[in-house]
């Protein structure tokens, strides 16, 4: 879709040649979703394709994968065999295999940011104990946890002119292993739940984070079972009630998978 209203297109080949921003400037990655709506309130695009921000790396104890990344080279890298939660990675992004052009165009941060309570990659990134590091106009970065990123339906913890730079995963989780399930109607619906748990066979622990059935990801408290009693799930065309079983079937689902 044409945005007419937009005055003007940057595309630095550094992020230090921004040095200026305003409440109707965005951030444009894959452009999956600000192309897909109308957008009345912006004025400028910055585009961070030219910013070289693409790369999966190695980087300490973490894998390191750069907001950029599109979707499909998730699908594509060769990942070393006892990475075992690349499976869950790999599903989320399947996930949205309904449209192949999206995931050929669609980037990791801008999946993050955008902030969809159906978003498919959050709920992985919070099972997985993620790092987002973040990157504001002065050049100052600071991470935050995967799961204090999200605050609510497309609304993150980023400030004006922040930016997502790369996601952390420690490599260790990277050892458990991981099932992702999720629930719509249609396959290629949007999510009703979402399901991410995993297990770490070497602490024999298990975590369970939900999405789609509320509006940001949570991780749940799991002590033996898992406790969704303060849970407030989103009652809209399927009732909270209705949410809430789906998503109790689809942890259990889960569990057993990977339990086996
Ligand atoms: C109709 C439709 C339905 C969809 N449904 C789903 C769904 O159910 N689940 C799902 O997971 N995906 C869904 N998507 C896919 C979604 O468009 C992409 O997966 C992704 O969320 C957007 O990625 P992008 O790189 O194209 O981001 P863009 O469209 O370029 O940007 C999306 C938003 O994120 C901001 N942004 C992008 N990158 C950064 C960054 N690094 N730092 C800060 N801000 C940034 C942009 O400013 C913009 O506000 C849907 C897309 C469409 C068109």
């Amino acid at each position: 879709m044409d945005l007419p209203n937009i005055e003007a297109y940057l595309r630095p080949k550094d992020i230090e040649n921004i040095t200026e921003w305003s409440e109707n400037w965005a951030w444009l990655a894959g452009g999956t979703w600000l192309f897909s709506e109308p957008q009345p309130h912006l004025v400028t695009l910055v585009d961070m394709q030219s910013l070289g921000w693409s790369k999966i790396e190695i980087e300490g104890d973490n894998l390191v994968i750069g907001a950029t990344c599109p979707l499909i080279k998730l699908l594509e890298h060769s990942w070393l065999p006892e990475w075992t939660a690349i499976a869950g990675l790999k599903s989320a992004v399947s996930a949205l295999a309904a449209s192949l052009k999206v995931i050929n165009m669609a980037t990791v941060g801008g999946n993050i940011c955008l902030a969809l309570s159906v978003g498919t990659l959050a709920p992985v990134m919070v099972t997985l104990g993620a790092n987002y590091e973040i990157l504001n106009l002065k050049g100052e970065l600071r991470q935050v946890g995967a799961s204090s990123f999200q605050i609510g339906f497309k609304k993150t913890i980023l400030q004006p002119g922040e930016v997502l730079r790369r996601v952390l995963i420690p490599l260790e989780n990277l050892k458990w292993k991981v099932s992702y399930q999720r629930f719509s109607f249609g396959a290629s619906d949007p999510a009703y739940s979402i399901v991410v748990s995993a297990y770490n066979p070497k602490k024999q622990k298990f975590r369970v984070a939900i999405g789609a059935s509320v509006v940001a990801p949570i991780l749940l408290e799991f002590d033996g079972d898992v406790n969704m009693q303060n849970i407030n799930f989103i009652g809209d065309a399927a009732s909270a009630a209705y949410r809430r079983e789906i998503t109790t079937v689809l942890i259990r689902r889960s569990l057993d998978i990977i339990e086996q």
